[in-house]
């Protein structure tokens, strides 16, 4: 492991002072950080820190809480407890299924809303420092893309990259249209969800659009209140847990009885950022809620989709799996049917 030195701040003045010095590097729950530094992955973008400032001891940033009618995330609230605090279950129960379907317990128990937002891709290459990559080493090259690529992209995929985001709690965050707040010594800025995390482009080894020096503080959500009788996150992967998903779906819906007044829908798995068609959700407003609604949504959601190979199954499963957390969602929510 190349060496670095440690640093620990208590207040977030102090974070951003050191924050500004070159190859600073914030480390939070360490799950996906001290992996990739252990493991040698050096890639463009700082995963190979020469300073870590170690931010678990920032007061005020592990609570989750109302927030303007709707909920506000601490950048450092465990995974676990976000997911399973009270507002969270009752409120944004879509919210809480996706994160709980990621990871193990001991992960969610470390991980952090901050870090879980800045995970890198899961692509073998990415990992494999004997391998040429774009995205950790740009101009070698995208060996993925004639490779093993069954976990990869099959929308928004350059001829750079091909690499999925791998979270399942961004997936839900994108479908209820969450904030990221962050600080820099600049000042404050907002950043959209949709905004938040990049295509790849010609620029690969860019994930988000976060600038050097920027913390993120926390995340809020609108209130979400006409979506909590149903909403499904449906997570395909090769082993029911500890697996990322090959496909996954975050499905939220508004009922007028069998009529459908508002969708949300967000897919993981298939790019380098969570992805939305809205113009498929609004196509579905004024729609019977049923199969051949959800179908011709799914295909507007999937247009322009390529399989590479070894992911092609990709373009069946992610239609079915649209039609399937919409179906769900219509159901009802397991806890608003007091489950
Ligand atoms: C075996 C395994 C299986 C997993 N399975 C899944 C899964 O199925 N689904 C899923 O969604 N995830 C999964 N994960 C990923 C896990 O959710 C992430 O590793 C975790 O969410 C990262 O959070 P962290 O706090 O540990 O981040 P860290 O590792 O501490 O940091 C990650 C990145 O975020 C940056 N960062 C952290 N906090 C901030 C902040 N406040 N402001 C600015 N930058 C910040 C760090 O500098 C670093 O670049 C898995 C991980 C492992 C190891
Ligand atoms: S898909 Fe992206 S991360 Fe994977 S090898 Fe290609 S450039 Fe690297």
């Amino acid at each position: 492991m190349k060496p670095f030195a440690f640093a620990q701040a208590t207040d977030v003045d102090g974070v951003l002072s050191l924050l500004a010095a070159e190859g600073a590097r914030p480390v939070a729950g360490g799950t996906n950080l001290l992996d990739l530094m252990k493991a040698g992955v050096t890639p463009a973008g700082g995963m190979a820190p020469s300073l870590l400032i170690d931010i678990n001891a920032l007061q005020g940033l592990d609570q989750v809480e109302e927030f303007e009618g709707g909920l506000r995330l601490g950048a450092l609230a465990r995974n676990a407890d976000t997911a399973y605090h009270a507002l969270v279950r009752d409120r944004y129960p879509l919210l809480s299924s996706a994160i709980l379907a990621g990871a193990s317990p001991q992960l969610r128990n470390m991980a952090t809303n901050g870090g879980n937002l800045l995970q890198r891709t899961r692509c073998v290459y990415f990992y494999d420092v004997g391998t040429p990559c774009n995205k950790r080493e740009p101009g070698t090259g995208c060996p993925a893309k004639n490779g093993i690529n069954r976990q990869l992209a099959i929308l928004g995929t350059s001829e750079q990259c091909i690499a999925t985001h791998p979270s399942d709690m961004c997936v839900a965050l994108r479908a209820l249209d969450a904030t990221v707040h962050v600080r820099s010594a600049g000042g404050e800025r907002k950043i959209p969800f949709a905004e938040f995390h990049r295509l790849p482009g010609d620029r690969p080894e860019i994930d988000a659009t976060l600038q050097p020096g920027e913390l993120i503080t926390h995340i809020t959500l609108p209130d979400a209140a006409r979506f909590v009788g149903h909403s499904a996150y449906i997570k395909v992967r090769d082993r029911l847990s500890y697996a990322f998903a090959l496909v996954s779906v975050a499905a939220a819906l508004e009922l007028d009885g069998g009529t459908i007044r508002a969708a949300r829908i967000a897919l993981g798995g298939v790019a380098h950022k969570p992805w939305r068609v809205e113009e498929a959700e609004e196509q579905l407003v004024g729609k019977t809620a049923g199969e051949s609604a959800f179908e011709a949504a799914a295909d507007r959601i999937l247009q322009g989709a390529r399989g590479y190979g070894q992911n092609d199954f990709k373009l069946t499963l992610a239609k079915n799996a649209i039609v399937q957390a919409l179906t769900t969602a219509v159901r009802g929510t397991a806890h608003a049917k007091g489950e």
